[in-house]
């Protein structure tokens, strides 16, 4: 490997995230226990994220559209302006959140800097995004900051381009075997897949990679001797 170009993830790679919507989730499922299950409502509420991703793209401010169209469809569309409110309320807590960094985050960060041009690559809002990387503390290690409206082959082409880096000097590190770990594969680049202790529905894939260029770990710190020669 003649990597130049470290890319990490943000959400449950650098700092927990999904817990939290797992937790906004189950306060919206409260809200409507008396219309469906807890779980008819969070499959509703996959299925309006999913259709509007085109639209929408990734992050809170959809999950929260996405949480008003499933109350609507659960309640006939006889929802008030204050049951409106207690939802956009949920995404709001949401966006101000507490950024708490995944263990041993820091110091593989330290290890890299320095070394290699540290990237970070997310899905999301911007400006939470933005948010929480400085409260998370650890921007300064990073040379260039992408928030992607979605992580295909063709986005993490454009952003290579960017960063004239080719694939083959590039490295991905992520929870998410289907965002974070199979386009860069299939664009040439190396994989690194870090799994989180709970997963979104919609980043689950329900196959094994077996790929040459593809590394699984339990722990941040298992990169370093392959990084660190
Ligand atoms: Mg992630």
């Amino acid at each position: 490997m003649n990597l130049k170009i470290i890319a990490f993830d943000a959400d449950d790679t650098l700092w927990h995230n999904e817990p939290f919507f797992d937790e906004a989730q189950a306060r919206f499922c409260v809200l409507f226990q008396d219309y469906a299950s807890n779980q008819e409502i969070l499959g509703l509420i996959l299925n309006h994220q999913v259709t509007n991703l085109p639209l929408y793209g990734f992050g809170i401010k959809a999950f929260t559209l996405s949480m008003i169209e499933t109350a609507l469809e659960l309640t006939n569309y006889t929802i008030s302006g204050k049951g409106i409110e207690k939802i956009i309320a949920i995404g709001k807590d949401l966006l101000q959140k507490p950024v708490e960094l995944l263990p041993e985050v820091e110091t593989v960060l330290q290890e890299l800097q320095g070394k290699y041009k540290l990237v970070v690559a997310t899905k999301g809002d911007l400006k939470d995004q933005h948010r929480k990387l400085h409260d998370s503390g650890i921007g300064a290690f990073f040379h260039h900051i992408e928030v992607m409206s979605d992580k295909t082959e063709l986005d993490y082409q454009k952003m290579l381009g960017r960063l004239d880096c080719k694939p083959e000097d590039f490295l991905m590190i992520g929870n998410s075997l289907k965002s974070d770990v199979l386009p860069i594969l299939n664009i040439g680049g190396f994989g690194v897949h870090i799994p989180y202790h709970t997963t979104w529905e919609y980043e689950k894939i329900d196959f094994e990679i077996e790929h040459d260029n593809f590394y699984s770990y339990t722990n941040i710190t298992e990169v370093l001797p392959l990084l660190i020669k």
